[in-house]
């Protein structure tokens, strides 16, 4: 049955490095998968945005999703805003979209903006019985969930694991359009947004499990009306 997916990312290239494979894989299942993508994911660093926003389309079409949307919030600032301003855009496009599967950012991750769409999402997603969504997970960000604090409170424990072993190769090119942006965010390895080393974290969360390759998220809720 289609369902209807929602994946929630701070900056642009967070929804392919996180979780390209299992938004293919969505696609390729006949899922209605929107991606919104709440900052520039550049102005902390410089002012170029219209690059960023084009390579995320480029991946996102290789990945299959044509509703890309941009909230165009300043980077690196979403702890500035009222979480509200954060709330609303969420909420709006959750019930806009009646989303079944909402896939947002985790609590615990290094960058500030992650853990303020995290946050967001939580209320956005609060099960009331207008609310359409049925499951929530976070998923990880290579440089951001593995460099967050090292505390109990915060560590990523993964519960849920896609096997991508089929959409891995359309993740790796999905991967690389970002590299033609105004400053590249694919860097050499052994930097964790190389190109090598998504595909040895799509090994290494596949070895957990079983499978060559996988991408690893954790159950926010999910509510089960039949078993
Ligand atoms: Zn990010």
């Amino acid at each position: 049955m289609t369902k209807r997916v929602l994946v929630i990312a701070a900056h642009p290239d967070d929804e392919t490095y996180g979780m390209g494979g299992t938004i293919a894989r969505h696609v390729r299942q006949g899922d209605q998968v929107t991606v919104m993508i709440m900052t520039d994911g550049v102005t902390a660093r410089h002012t170029v945005t219209a690059p960023q926003e084009a390579a995320a389309l480029k991946a996102c079409a290789i990945l299959g999703v044509e509703d890309v949307r941009f909230g165009r919030l300043a980077d690196q600032r979403l702890d500035a805003l009222p979480l509200l301003d954060l709330i609303r855009p969420i909420s709006a496009v959750i019930n806009e979209l009646g989303a079944q599967i909402v896939y947002t950012h985790h609590r615990g991750d290094a960058n500030q903006d992650h853990r303020a769409i995290f946050a967001a999402t939580l209320v956005a997603i609060r099960p009331t019985s207008a609310c359409p969504v049925e499951q929530a997970y976070s998923y990880e960000v290579a440089s951001s969930t593995e460099w967050g604090a090292p505390f109990a409170e915060t560590a990523f424990v993964p519960t849920h694991f896609v096997e991508i072993t089929a959409t891995l190769e359309d993740k790796l090119r999905a991967a690389a359009a970002y590299a033609e942006t105004h400053q590249s965010e694919v860097r050499p390895f052994p930097h964790p947004r190389s190109i090598e080393a998504t595909r040895i974290y799509a090994w290494q969360r596949g070895v957990n499990v079983g499978v060559p390759a996988a991408e690893a998220f954790v159950s926010i809720r999910q509510i089960v009306k039949e078993v």
